[in-house]
This record gives structure tokens, C-alpha cells and sequence, in this order.
């Protein structure tokens, strides 16, 4: 390519807006309905149930459950698990902190893995380093769409008998050996929050083909009320994360464009790969040994030695070319937020951190490096459906020509 011509400036379609999101008359028309029929809960209404039905038969699981949020989804998934206060979950520090919340929410210690440099993923090797007695689950997070290396997980959880539970936000239809991610473990969780391959602007998908993991699924969503029972009750703790028949109407019009959505972000990530994979000191997403990436984001990595001003002078550049990317993803690790760092939890009683080993909740540096060799050498570039080809070779030469200006002379 020759990227030697000054490139015109383009304006990237946005996933905050209309130009990167397919929303359109299929969600006016089902939303209308919605509206028309004067249901807006879903525990009367039609949508949510098809929303539902459609993403399990998508998936090919048995069960499905809408909910408020992401975030309420591995909510979902972590009180399923009925763990007792002081319960270890090992999890990672690289991830969105409503899937490390709930964990919190429901009593247990989250206790961070390492994570694999070149992906930020965990790795059966990370996760095991982190186990202890008193693990009682595993969860894990197929960052920007790649899939986590989950054959040597489900190995290391099966010797185990430890749940895993699959935080998907990222990884709508992401496979592994041929199967979905978020039916490998034992449960899966989903995001449809505006920034995600599809969107209700909020919203959350369960799934399990576990039948009793399911119950509990569906009675956490709804105050624990035994809807249908013959003497319902409120079974347990639990709260009022139901989806509303609004997001429900979006939501179904959105799955039936996810499999063209994923389609596209895949076949232009390949083509943006293409064109970068030859530039020197520059790592383009490492590919899953036996799965398909869907790439939520596209994140590369400057290998510090070529690139000494590292993601920050790159992403400095990029945005003079209107290209917003995001330096190191997250700014810190979890570990490093003030609700964990300083157990900001519970008025001042800091609990559940108080039922912890000293051992889990030390964050000392030298247990993470994977953890921030992968954040200091990460550039997440945004990804979505809307991207043209003239995009992706707008951000291929701007790349391009950043690499070339940055690149320590040899
Ligand atoms: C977005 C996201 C969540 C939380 O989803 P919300 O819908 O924002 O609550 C959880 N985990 C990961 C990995 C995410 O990307």
C-alpha cells in the first residue's frame, strides 16, 4: 500500500450513534407494537419471551434469560452459584467492573488471575495459579471478542469441580471448537449496553443448559417470586432485574441482524489484519487455536522496543487523524480501583473483603506481569459494523504512517 499521499480526513462511524449502530424501521415497527399493545413488562408481554427464545435457539442452549444489564447478567450467573460469604471466585483484573461487582454483591472474594500478555485473556495456567480451597468458581472473559483458550479451562475445572461462568459482552457468537462461547462453561453471560454488537442501549442475556442453574436464574431476575407455583413465595435474596418490553422489541430485531453484524466486524478485522500484519514491532490480535474471534474491539500491540513513546504517543497520532483509540483499554487493573483497593464496600464494615486470606487480596505488581506488560503495550482501535472498506484502509494507512514516524530508528 502506498501510504506515502497525505490522507484526507474521515470521520469514523461511532457505536454512541446512529452511524455505527444498525437500528432502523424493524426496531420502530416491533417498539410501536410494543407500545400499541399496552404491555410494557415482560412478565405479561411477548417480546422478552421471543427475545429469549431466539438467542437460546441461536446459541443451540436450552435456557435464556433477558435482564437490566451486563452487569445484572453476571449478577445473575454468580448467585446462581449459591456461594457462601467468603467464597473465592478467581477472575480477572482486565475486564469491565460490573462483572467483578457482583461478585462482591453476593459475599465471595474475587481473586485475580494473570492474564496472557498477547490476548489480556486468562489462561488455564493463570487460573490455576490463583485457585485455592476455598475457590467455589471460575469466571472468565473473552476480552474484545477473542475467545479465552477454554479446552485447558474446562481440563483444569473439570480436575477441579469448579463452575465456570463465561462473561460474553464482548463475544457475541466468538466460537470454540466449534461451540459458542458462553455454552462451554456453566453458564454464560451477555451484554447488549450501546457499545456492544448489538444493543437495547441497556440490557443482559443468561444462558445454561443447566435446568436448576436456570430456576435460579430466572426467580434472581424477578425478587425471587415463584411466578406459576402453587404457593409462591420470595425464595431467597434477590432483586428486580427485569428487561422492560421496550428493550425487549429492540432487542429482537437486533438479534436478527447479529449474525450479519458479527459477519461483517469479522471479515473487515481480517482485512485490517492483512494490511498490518507485516508492520515491524506491531502485533496484530493473535488468533484462537481453535475458535473464531468477533472482535467487539481490534486491538494491537507495540512491542516497547520499536515503539518507546508506547500506545500513547500512537494513540496521540491517530487522533490527529480523527481515529479514537483507547491506550491500555482500562487505565489500571480492577485490583487498582478505590471500591477494591480500599474495600469500599458496605457503609465502613468493608466486607466481604473481611472474610478474605491475606493472600487474596494482594496485588502486588510482581504477581501480575502479564497483566501489565499487556496494558502498557495494548491499543484497542474501535470496531463496528458500519465500517466501510475505505474505513478500515483509512485506519490501515493511518496506522501505517503512524508506525513509520514513531519506530525507534534502528
Ligand atoms: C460491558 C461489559 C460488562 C457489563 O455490561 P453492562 O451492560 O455495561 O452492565 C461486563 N463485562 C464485560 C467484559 C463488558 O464488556
Amino acid at each position: 500500500m502506498n501510504i506515502d499521499t497525505a490522507l484526507p480526513q474521515r470521520t469514523l462511524p461511532s457505536d454512541q450513534d446512529a452511524s455505527g449502530r444498525t437500528l432502523g424501521e424493524r426496531e420502530i415497527a416491533y417498539l410501536s407494537e410494543a407500545i400499541a399493545s399496552g404491555t410494557l413488562t415482560s412478565t405479561k408481554g411477548r417480546f422478552v419471551r421471543a427475545l429469549e427464545r431466539t438467542f437460546a435457539d441461536t446459541l443451540g442452549v436450552k435456557h435464556a434469560f433477558a435482564c437490566s444489564s451486563g452487569s445484572a447478567a453476571v449478577h445473575c450467573a454468580i448467585a446462581a452459584l449459591d456461594l457462601e460469604p467468603g467464597d473465592e471466585v478467581v477472575t480477572t483484573p482486565i475486564t469491565d467492573m460490573g462483572a467483578l461487582a457482583p461478585i462482591l454483591y453476593q459475599g465471595a472474594i474475587p481473586v485475580f488471575a494473570d492474564v496472557d500478555p498477547r490476548t489480556l485473556n486468562v489462561t488455564a495456567e493463570t487460573i490455576e495459579a490463583a485457585l485455592s480451597e476455598r475457590t467455589k468458581a471460575i469466571v472468565v472473559t473473552h476480552l474484545f471478542g477473542i475467545p479465552c483458550e477454554m479446552h485447558a479451562i474446562e481440563v483444569l475445572a473439570k480436575k477441579k469441580n469448579l463452575p465456570i461462568i463465561e462473561d460474553c459482552a464482548q463475544a457475541f457468537l466468538a466460537t470454540h471448537r466449534d461451540r459458542y462461547v458462553g455454552t462451554i462453561g456453566s453458564i454464560g453471560a451477555f451484554s447488549l449496553q450501546q457499545g456492544k454488537h448489538v444493543t437495547t442501549g441497556e440490557g443482559g442475556l443468561v444462558v445454561t443448559n443447566d435446568d436448576a442453574l436456570a430456576r435460579r436464574i430466572f426467580l434472581f431476575i424477578n425478587k425471587a417470586w415463584g411466578y406459576g407455583d402453587i404457593e409462591p413465595d420470595h425464595y431467597f435474596l434477590a432483586l428486580n432485574y427485569r428487561m422492560s418490553e421496550l428493550q425487549g422489541a429492540v432487542g429482537v430485531a437486533q438479534l436478527e441482524k447479529l449474525e450479519r453484524a458479527v459477519e461483517r466486524r469479522v471479515l473487515l478485522a481480517n482485512i485490517l489484519t492483512k494490511w498490518l500484519e507485516s508492520v515491524p514491532g506491531l502485533s496484530t490480535p493473535l488468533q484462537p487455536l481453535e475458535g473464531r474471534g468477533v472482535y467487539w474491539r481490534y486491538a494491537i500491540r507495540l512491542d516497547p522496543a520499536f515503539f518507546p513513546g508506547g500506545p500513547a504517543a500512537f494513540a496521540a497520532k491517530l487522533k490527529d487523524q480523527s481515529i479514537l483509540t483507547a491506550p491500555r483499554y482500562i487505565a489500571k487493573p480492577a485490583f487498582e480501583c478505590a471500591v477494591i483497593r480500599d474495600q469500599r464496600t458496605f457503609g465502613k464494615s468493608r466486607w466481604p473483603f473481611t472474610l478474605a486470606r491475606p493472600e487474596a487480596v494482594r496485588y502486588d505488581r510482581e504477581r501480575y506481569p502479564g497483566v501489565y506488560a499487556g496494558l502498557d503495550q495494548v491499543l484497542v482501535i474501535p470496531w463496528n459494523d458500519k465500517l466501510t472498506i475505505g474505513d478500515v484502509e483509512y485506519i490501515a494507512r493511518s496506522v501505517i504512517a503512524t508506525a513509520r514516524d514513531l519506530r525507534r530508528p534502528a
